[in-house]
């Protein structure tokens, strides 16, 4: 049994059977979480004899980095890992002025069919569960330890729609946040959806007050439609008003992400009818050049073209941010390291 990625709760309760007095369970989830251990063995504090009984029925399961790539300027390393069947997903560290931020992917491969993204290209292979997600960040974590650093914040931005696998991210943020993995606050995470209304509906309820972010990329439902097919279910219409009323439940502020694409939504009439879209709104809206993958014939607009659509906004007081743009030489946009893999043939 793989003890990786169990809470507390569940780690006594897997070592009940064994007559283990309790504070060894806190002893082996410090050496899991915080120590790096990759087996019972290197628990160097509990008894030899209770680590080779207790080796004959757990297994401490850590992916394996099988692949790691630094930007130039050493601010973004990519890693991609691979779990106990082979499947493989991408965990990016970012280092920012204000922290150090990962980006956790939450699928082997994605169904959503957005036609920018190359995480998508494949389809969705499987759900990551609970461990292998929480598992990209407790890594990032021991690799930061090293140099006396630590994991700041999390983005939910990885491949894979966070909110099609709800239980097992919301379990591995959960996970992340007790104090005997990485501390982690709640306001520290950042969880970007392409907009599953139910699923936005009820991490509003959940009671974990984490930053949301809608991934809209188009002002209207003629264009959004085209370009992510998920908006023929839940049109624009009703991501807005659930992203209200999570803005309402939460009191933090709805983040919008908008890919600038070169002749597709970067013009000054997208601008307008995005402004009209967002007007009297709590929110804020993020603007993100395409990073262009090599499957697809989408292009970033002109520094100009991408002024232009900023000031729209402002003019309109829409507070817009453009996104610093991190790791484009390390393949860092969602999923190509992965389709790289994969399309070696590997
Ligand atoms: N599925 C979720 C989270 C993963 S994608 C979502 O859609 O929000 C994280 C962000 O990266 C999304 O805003 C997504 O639209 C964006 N993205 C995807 N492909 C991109 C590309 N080629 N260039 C820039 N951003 C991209």
């Amino acid at each position: 049994m793989n003890i990786f990625g169990l809470t507390m709760d569940e780690l006594r309760a897997a070592l009940a059977p064994h007559n283990v007095p309790r504070f060894r369970a806190d002893q082996i989830a410090e050496w899991i979480y915080r120590r790096g251990a990759g087996s019972l063995h290197a628990m160097t504090n509990l008894p030899k004899a209770l680590r080779a009984q207790l080796s004959e029925t757990f297994t401490i399961e850590r992916p394996t980095v099988v692949n790691r790539l630094h930007s130039a300027d050493g601010a973004t390393i990519k890693l991609l890992y691979a779990f106990a069947d082979g499947q493989t997903a991408e965990t990016v560290l970012m280092r920012h002025s204000y922290g150090n931020s990962v980006c956790v992917s939450t699928q082997a491969g994605c169904r959503m069919g957005c036609s920018f993204c190359a995480s998508t290209l494949h389809g969705l292979v499987r759900n990551l569960t609970r461990a292998e997600i929480a598992a990209q960040a407790i890594g990032i974590a021991d690799f930061l330890r090293q140099e006396g650093a630590r994991v700041d914040t999390i983005v939910v931005m990885g491949s894979g729609e966070p909110l099609e696998n709800y239980d097992n991210v919301v379990g591995a943020l959960r996970l992340l946040h007790e104090d005997y993995v990485l501390g982690l606050g709640y306001r520290g995470v950042t969880l970007s959806t392409s907009g599953i209304v139910p699923g936005i509906e009820r991490l509003a309820a959940e009671g974990i007050p984490v930053s949301l972010s809608i991934s809209l990329h188009a002002p209207t439902d003629e264009l959004r439609s085209r370009i992510m097919p998920v908006n023929r279910i839940y049109p624009l219409a009703d991501v807005l008003r659930a992203a209200r009323r999570y803005a309402a439940a939460t009191k933090r502020r709805v983040t919008y992400e908008y890919i600038l694409i070169r002749g597709v939504n970067d013009g000054v009439r997208e601008a307008e009818q995005l402004a009209e879209l967002l007007r009297g709104q709590l929110a804020s809206v993020n603007l993100i050049p395409i990073n262009p993958v090599a499957e697809r014939d989408l292009h970033r607009p002109s520094n100009n073209a991408i002024r232009r659509f900023r000031r729209v906004l402002e003019e309109h007081r829409i507070t817009a941010t453009l996104r610093r743009e991190m790791g484009t030489d390390i393949q860092a946009a969602c999923g190509q390291l992965r389709n790289r893999l994969l399309e070696a043939g590997l």
